[in-house]
């Protein structure tokens, strides 16, 4: 069937996008679901950081390229042997396929998925095929994450879906795929937040905000919010951050951390991707603590910490993928959550715009202006 996607050719384009248009919208060809495999329509798709950092380079993936891993979605068909969908159901997709046999799926690690990274890396679905074709010139387009969110239809895996209810409005069941995936996911299970502690976010974007509703809901005593944004501090405030504070290059945020949890706090969760600001999240962290990061730096940069710190201070620093989550497991649980008033996601979408609009939504992205922005087909 044809449909319409976002599709990137080359990455590194130079800002403003409004002018550069990484972002090309083309009529695909798009081939009916495989084996294991689900039509999609789609309904709405966010705006990640993490496609932003694909558009600008750092963080490489192969060309050309259907973007977006953030969306929800009606199933409209099913390819041979599913038997867990049914045309109708409202999915969640998630950008890392579980095949659910490897040793990490078994373990209970998603995130880790081997096959599941192997198909991430080359572009391609679960089963190693790809869908997709350029309607006029017929070149092969790769897929990001297995979902490539910025089109109309897609036929994904049907380990990168997840059943949810009803009830959820679409823009906002989105963003369940990646941000509250990866920031609240970053609090309840990467640090594993619990009643009664001190938390600390660095960077307050859809996925820092969402990790400061994480925070909440797991019940910490103190949340302290971190951005160079002053607007941001009023919104994280807004959904439960008790102290904010205004990082930047001086590390007077990690002073300000000290001050405001007396000492640092127990978890600190860095969402920025910036080595300097994972070593100020390292440095707000109080002796015993756990520096949580989730944020994608650039593959050159490279983390200065005190190493003596590691072993004389008992301290953690471990990566958060997909927020160390289960997608079949949580995005279930974070859903019933939200429906239940105490996961106030809604609040982190800023702006709603169409696909024709979505060189300039990074552009708002860019700037700090927006938090998440949802494509509504
Ligand atoms: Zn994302
Ligand atoms: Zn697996």
């Amino acid at each position: 069937m044809r449909i319409r996607s976002a599709v990137l050719r080359a990455m590194g384009a130079p800002a403003p996008y409004a002018e550069s248009r990484p972002l090309e919208i083309r009529e695909l060809e798009l081939d009916p679901p495989g084996p294991d495999e689900l039509l999609i329509q789609v309904r709405a798709a966010g705006l990640c950081h993490s496609d932003l950092s694909v558009i600008n380079g750092s963080r490489p993936r192969v060309m050309p390229m259907a973007l977006g891993h953030e969306a929800a979605g009606e199933v409209v068909a099913l390819g041979d042997g599913v038997e867990d969908f049914e045309p109708g159901d409202h999915v969640v997709l998630a950008f890392v396929p579980a095949c659910g046999r490897c040793g990490p799926c078994r373990d209970g690690r998603a995130a880790l998925c081997e096959p599941g990274a192997a198909a991430n890396a080359a572009g391609t679905l679960l089963s190693g095929g790809r869908r997709l074709r350029d309607a006029e010139t017929g070149e092969e387009i790769h897929h990001h994450l297995g979902v490539s969110a910025f089109s109309d239809h897609v036929v994904v895996s049907s380990r990168s879906a997840v059943k949810i209810d009803h009830g959820v409005p679409w823009d906002v069941a989105a963003l369940f795929g990646c941000a509250i995936l990866t920031g609240v996911g970053a609090a309840v299970r990467g640090a594993g937040v619990r009643a009664g502690d001190r938390v600390a976010v660095y960077g307050l974007g859809g996925i820092g905000l969402a990790a400061v509703l994480g925070a909440k809901v797991a019940g910490a005593a103190q949340i302290v919010a971190v951005d160079v944004v002053p607007d941001k501090l009023e919104l994280a405030k807004a959904l439960g951050a008790t102290d904010v504070a205004l990082g930047g290059p001086d590390g007077d945020s990690v002073v300000a951390v000290h001050e405001a949890t007396g000492g640092g706090a127990d978890h600190v969760i860095e969402t920025v991707g910036n080595a300097k600001v994972l070593a100020d999240a390292y440095a707000a962290t109080r002796r015993g603590g756990t520096t949580v990061t989730v944020g994608l730096p650039h593959p050159e940069q490279q983390l200065q910490i005190p190493a003596v710190s590691l072993v004389a201070e008992e301290r953690t620093l471990k990566g958060s993928y997909l927020g160390s989550c289960v997608p079949a497991r949580d995005i279930p649980v974070f859903v019933d959550l939200h429906l239940r008033g105490l996961l106030a996601v809604d609040r982190l979408l800023t702006h709603r715009l169409s696909l024709d609009e979505i060189n300039e939504g990074f552009d708002r992205l860019a700037s700090g202006e927006a938090v998440r922005q949802a494509i509504v087909f």
